[in-house]
């Protein structure tokens, strides 16, 4: 299997980040079969809102927003 460098648009402030074939490599050795949605700052600073509880990739993706 081969990786790809991906553009991905951040769900979260629109900018363009790059989804790099070795980050997607990382996602898939974690488990993760999702592309992430957010640019790596986003994350971030999701985590630090969420306190870190959960790594929510995989669970995001069916459950309506709430965070507006
Ligand atoms: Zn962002």
């Amino acid at each position: 299997m081969s990786y790809q460098d991906k553009s991905i648009h951040c769900s979260d402030c629109g900018t363009t980040f790059s989804f790099t074939a070795g980050e997607q490599e990382f996602f898939a050795s974690k488990g993760f079969t999702n592309q992430p949605k957010r640019c790596p700052s986003c994350r971030r600073a999701k985590k630090q809102q969420d306190g870190g509880s959960h790594s929510g990739y995989s669970m995001s993706m069916s459950r309506p927003s709430r965070d507006y």
